[in-house]
């Protein structure tokens, strides 16, 4: 079966977000932590967890998504967002552990004129002071347009970032589709060959997670503008490919598209009908 779902408004909670997936036809979605600005975050509520825990347990969904506010800067110039990201992200991690098992994405950040090395080593140097040995959750790189300094736009980048980490085990990448195309990387013409590029740079074991968007730009652009599928430069047939592909068809595939529920639904239902069972 393919797993997918949308990116969901965590503001009425866990088992709130687990019953709408499930109105989509879902059984997968993303949701941020918190205000994507980066504020304090919601308090849980154990018992509205413990009802979501059996809600998606008796629903089979593959794993969710959480995502990190994509305003937090893990290697910003100043000191001060440096830390900002890294309280914001350990405080997530330990929110994180009562839903165990669970996936935590977050963008690497922008290093501002740095330099892509010393962002990577900013990045790797806070995973390094907020992951933990006995933590549950997969911590997930997103792959990047490349978007002014965006780190993250190539594959050796990302794992540059995960070979600097030393509890390497906790970590994965999240690949999102209008991102790579945009950063430059064939999705349309050569999926097979970027996939081999991945599996030789990174590891496919590593892949945890694909954002499912098409893209309003053309190859390289380096723009990420999302754009509703099957409606810009990637095109329907490429998703077909997509999720259809022997190294990527079991994972979880969460949309980002321009959309309200109904539009969700809607590709939701498009993409079920393209998937080969
Ligand atoms: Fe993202
Ligand atoms: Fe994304
Ligand atoms: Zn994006």
């Amino acid at each position: 079966m393919l797993h997918i779902g949308c990116h969901l408004s965590s503001s009425k909670g866990f088992l709130a977000m687990g019953k709408e997936a499930v109105k989509l036809d879902a059984d997968t979605f993303q949701y941020f932590t918190r205000n994507p600005r980066g504020s304090k975050a919601k308090a849980i509520d154990p018992q509205d967890v413990e009802r979501y825990l059996a809600f998606i347990q008796e629903h089979h969904f593959a794993p969710v998504v959480a995502h990190a506010p994509y305003t937090l800067n893990a290697c910003s110039a100043e000191e001060r967002t440096r830390e900002f990201a890294r309280m914001t992200m350990a405080d997530d991690l330990q929110r994180m552990e009562y839903t165990p098992g669970g996936l935590y994405n977050f963008h690497p950040g922008s290093h501002v004129g740095q330099g892509a090395e010393a962002g990577v080593e900013q990045i790797a140097a806070q995973l390094n002071e907020i992951l933990w040995p006995e933590m549950t959750t997969t911590v997930l790189l997103e792959t990047m347009a490349g978007k002014g300094t965006e780190v993250g736009r190539s594959f050796e980048e990302l794992q540059a970032i995960l070979d600097r980490v030393e509890l390497s085990e906790k970590m994965g990448v999240c690949l999102d589709t209008c991102h790579v195309h945009d950063a430059g990387y064939d999705i349309v013409n050569h999926l097979d060959e970027v996939l081999t590029e991945f599996d030789r740079v990174i590891g496919l074991s590593r892949l945890k997670a694909i954002h499912l968007n098409d893209s309003m730009n053309p190859l390289g652009s380096r723009k990420d503008r999302h754009q509703k599928i099957g409606e810009g430069a990637i095109g329907l047939e490429a998703f077909a490919r997509i999720i259809n592909h022997p190294a990527l068809r079991e994972l979880s595939f969460v949309l980002e598209t321009p959309n309200d529920n109904a539009g969700y639904a809607e590709e939701i239902r498009v993409l079920r009908g393209l998937y080969r069972e």
